[in-house]
């Protein structure tokens, strides 16, 4: 008898722990806080779908954006949340309408009107409840200098240089892939990017545009209209993305393309994982207008044909350079319709440069050598996609191989500074393994 006591006792108990739990089914696990040049979206981690009411404080006193979870509990350490917005003062709980409820504060710089929404859960996210508050929230820093321009004559101002938007994926909060030993995915694109940007500026012919020069995250639609306002002629998209287990290792190069997931491969990229942040983007854009089915076309659409062909051409081009330099994990260019790619009306590409996801490609991918390598064989990739398929007024499209005959005291470096190019473009164009070079050796010089 005391022992079926006992056992009702306990499951009693059990009774009470479960409904206990469920009573707090929306605990808010976690809060991050994204600021980006144009907005601050504050993100709520939330263990089921949310029930929420907010109003706004913004008349007397410091203004306030006040947020009511229903039947909830906060488990997050509000006071441990990073802010770097200059829009976003503070976030604190404050004494809520029922035992029941909790209620969060945000107190704000600004009179915003906040967009708020849920959104269920995605590849490494679950509920969430979103915040965004649209305005200045952080300085951006200022784009890089030309250190190394080459002065132009006034025959090389007639035709302008080819514009290249290089984009480093993932940023801020974003830390895009995390590799074995923790490094970030975000700060291999940059560095690679920043990488690929000098040698690009360091080109007569060519500009290059970063899309972010710092650790800070960015939307897809500001990185789209930043490569509309440089009038880019490429984009560029860099990473070095994780795959489920730690074996591929290798770069590969995709292109926009028709249909949805081609491949194997892509269909698990773009199903669960790590273009997480451009996918999540859409994703949340699709869900604040309601799933229209007209902007989802919009967004999910094809560009030009022609700009997709470029994006082809200059994939087989680049992914020639990589194989060169790492292993390739697919030796052909691959079809995804990645938003990166499909938000932009420009020839673009989208770089994997190796998993970081795998051990020995980890290492590489920290090590300056090999982002210097990755660098150079993304630049000579692109100087030989725009040699061979020039776009209409620039350098490249007027330029005239010049022949030479290698005298004696000759170098790279000098014959580049006569006439006006870079040692990597001759390198490049005449497809030589070193920069020593022999007398009477014959090198086609690209020139205007
Ligand atoms: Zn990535």
């Amino acid at each position: 008898m005391k022992n079926l006591h006992q056992q009702l006792s306990c499951l009693l108990l059990a009774v009470l722990m479960f409904s206990a739990a469920s009573a707090h089914a929306s605990a808010i696990d976690s809060v991050r806080v994204w600021p980006t040049p144009e907005q601050t979206r504050i993100v709520f981690d939330v263990a089921a779908e949310p029930s929420y009411t907010y109003f706004t404080l913004y008349e007397n006193g410091p203004k306030r954006i006040v947020i009511d979870f229903k039947n909830s509990k906060n488990n997050a350490d509000l006071k441990a949340v990073e802010i770097e917005s200059l829009l976003l003062n503070r976030i604190r709980l404050s004494t809520p309408p029922n035992a029941s409820t909790v209620r969060i504060v945000l107190e704000v710089n600004d009179a915003v009107d906040p967009k708020i929404y849920k959104l269920p859960p995605t590849g490494p996210y679950g509920h969430r409840l979103v915040v965004d508050l649209a305005g200045i929230s952080m300085v951006v820093p200022p784009a890089p200098v030309r250190e190394s321009r080459v002065v132009r004559t006034a025959e090389w101002s007639e035709h302008r240089p080819v514009v290249v938007a290089i984009d480093a994926g993932h940023g801020g909060q974003d830390p895009g892939s995390i590799g074995p030993t923790g490094t970030y995915e975000k700060m291999i694109t940059l560095a690679v990017a920043q990488r690929l940007a000098a040698k690009i500026n360091a080109d007569p012919a060519m500009e290059a545009v970063l899309t972010r020069n710092g650790d800070y995250g960015m939307s897809l639609a500001q990185r789209a209209s930043q490569v509309r306002q440089a009038r880019a002629d490429f984009f560029i998209s860099i990473h070095a993305d994780a795959f489920t287990t730690p074996q591929p290792r290798g770069a590969s190069v995709w292109v926009l393309s028709r249909s949805r997931s081609e491949t194997e491969y892509g269909r698990a990229l773009e199903n669960k994982e790590r273009l997480s942040e451009e996918l999540y983007e859409l994703d949340s854009r699709l869900q604040e207008n309601g799933n229209d089915p007209f902007l989802a076309r919009a967004l999910l659409d094809m560009r030009r044909d022609d700009s997709m062909q470029d994006g082809s051409l200059a994939a087989e081009i680049l992914l020639d350079q990589l194989g060169r330099v790492t292993t390739l994990h697919r030796p052909k260019p691959q079809g995804a319709s990645f938003a990166v790619l499909s938000n932009i009306g420009t020839p673009s590409v989208l770089v994997e440069l190796g998993f970081i996801s795998n051990p020995h490609k980890e290492r590489l991918l920290k090590s300056a050598a090999h982002q210097e390598k990755l660098a150079a064989a993304l630049y000579a990739g692109l100087r030989t996609h725009f040699t061979r398929y020039p776009v209409d007024g620039t350098i490249l499209a007027h330029q005239q191989l010049h022949k030479h005959v290698v005298a004696r005291g000759e170098s790279l470096s000098i014959l580049a500074q006569r006439y006006n190019t870079t040692v990597d473009a001759i390198v490049q164009f005449n497809d030589l393994g070193s920069t020593t070079i022999r007398v009477g050796q014959e090198l086609h010089i690209p020139t205007s």
